[in-house]
């Protein structure tokens, strides 16, 4: 989600003649795009944000902007860091207007954060958001509270992007939301009428929480040719007394069964999800809950996270009474059993052909590219950069870990 709003900041910021440069301080303007879903991020923003302001004595015109989670608490944010502008993302049409520049004669400016024709990043793997903020309220997280309440992109614009960035060669579109399944016009029939859509290419969206989920958009990916079978589906903890204390308003039946239906529909599925580790009260007992559900789901990926307390959440104020030696302990466990159930999952594959998408050049030199699955395959046979950002057709030949290894057999839409 931080990574569209920032194609987002670029695109606005371009409207008025700028251009982003690779130095911080050859910057005229600094802005900052911030994560508060842990502390230790939040912390860090505050550390490099005070040094880009005291920056403004060797370039006085320097201009030090905060977005993002961190901006509901703008007074506050702008006291601890000597920033000059604190704005949500939702104002930021008039970020550049704030800062005192000059309006350009386009007519065509955006208004609102939404109407901001963004300027992606990648060519062909496109981030779409279709709604912002959650109104759930899980008792750990800041989310309700820094990005505020559910807000729905209308339909309509959401399909005019995706048109643009399919004529403009996107062959992966991922729609973005904190809550996706809530999406107030109906996320099933906007999936639907974008797997109507002609052209070669993959739809993804996160994230999807439990309790919103429905067998209708488990049934409507499973037959959409173009919906990747891929699902975050985060579980936060295995037990249902931490369930209820988190405020997830799902049972790990329900989750179970959910589950139960992905894999009969697509066996395929890729399924990750996020667990917290620690949180307040849970037992070694209520742990193992976690384990057992991690040794019965097999995940793909999991996000593991030690609890930590953020400051005024409902949390926030129950006694965070488990050691941080134990939550690191919880942690390992975990994802030793991560580690060898995505290896497992990842062998079942060996001899099976699968559709990739290129994306880079990997850390061993090689092209690396995600299935539909989601897992990471590096192709062995070739290294033609031509390839990026191609459909190609992969023999699997080796699990590596959490990814597969695999060899190039059929090369098409090139
Ligand atoms: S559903 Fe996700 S974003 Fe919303 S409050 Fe819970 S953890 Fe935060």
């Amino acid at each position: 989600m931080n990574a569209s709003d920032s194609e987002r900041i670029a695109a606005i910021f371009e409207q008025y003649g700028c251009s982003s440069v690779s130095d911080w301080k050859e910057a005229d303007v600094v802005i900052m795009n911030t994560c508060s879903i842990k502390q230790s991020a939040e912390d860090r923003v505050v550390g490099k944000a005070r040094a880009m302001s005291q920056y403004k004595e060797y370039n006085p015109d320097l201009k030090v902007v905060i977005t993002g989670c961190m901006a509901p608490r703008g007074d506050a944010v702008a006291k601890a860091t000597g920033v000059d502008v604190v704005i949500t993302i939702k104002d930021l049409a008039m970020l550049p207007q704030k800062l005192g520049m000059q309006k350009p004669t386009s007519d065509e400016l955006a208004q609102n954060y939404f109407s901001i024709a963004p300027k992606y990043s990648s060519p062909f793997q496109v981030y779409i958001p279709i709604m912002t903020g959650c109104d759930n309220f899980c008792t750990f997280c800041v989310v309700p509270f820094t990005r505020g309440r559910e807000y729905s992109r209308p339909m309509i614009d959401i399909l005019n992007e995706v048109e643009i960035a399919l004529r403009n060669g996107a062959r992966e579109i991922t729609l973005l939301g904190q809550n996706v399944n809530s999406y107030e016009f109906g996320f099933v029939e906007l999936l639907k009428k974008i797997n109507a859509l002609p052209g070669d290419f993959w739809v993804r969206f996160v994230s999807s929480n439990p309790q919103d989920m429905s067998t209708e958009l488990i049934d409507t990916i499973a037959t959409s040719e173009k919906l990747c079978n891929y699902i975050h589906f985060a579980v936060q903890a295995g037990n249902n007394r931490i369930l209820k204390r988190m405020n997830r308003r799902h049972t790990i039946a329900q989750y179970l069964a959910l589950y139960d239906r992905m894999k009969e529909k697509m066996p395929d599925v890729g399924i990750s999800t996020d667990i917290i580790v620690g949180f307040p009260s849970e037992t070694d007992e209520e742990f193992q809950d976690t384990v057992r559900l991690m040794e019965q789901v097999k995940y793909d990926m999991a996000y593991i996270s030690k609890y930590s307390a953020r400051t005024n959440t409902p949390a926030w104020r129950m006694k965070d009474d488990v050691s941080i030696d134990e939550k690191k302990r919880r942690e390992e466990v975990l994802t030793t059993i991560l580690k060898r159930t995505a290896k497992e999952n990842a062998e079942s594959l060996v001899g099976q052909t699968r559709k990739v998408l290129v994306e880079k050049i990997g850390h061993r030199g090689q092209l690396v590219g995600k299935d539909a699955s989601y897992r990471t395959v590096s192709i062995t046979n070739t290294v033609d950069e031509s390839l990026i950002g191609q459909f190609v057709f992969v023999t699997i030949t080796k699990s590596n870990g959490l990814g597969v290894d695999g060899e190039l057999v059929t090369e098409f839409g090139i």
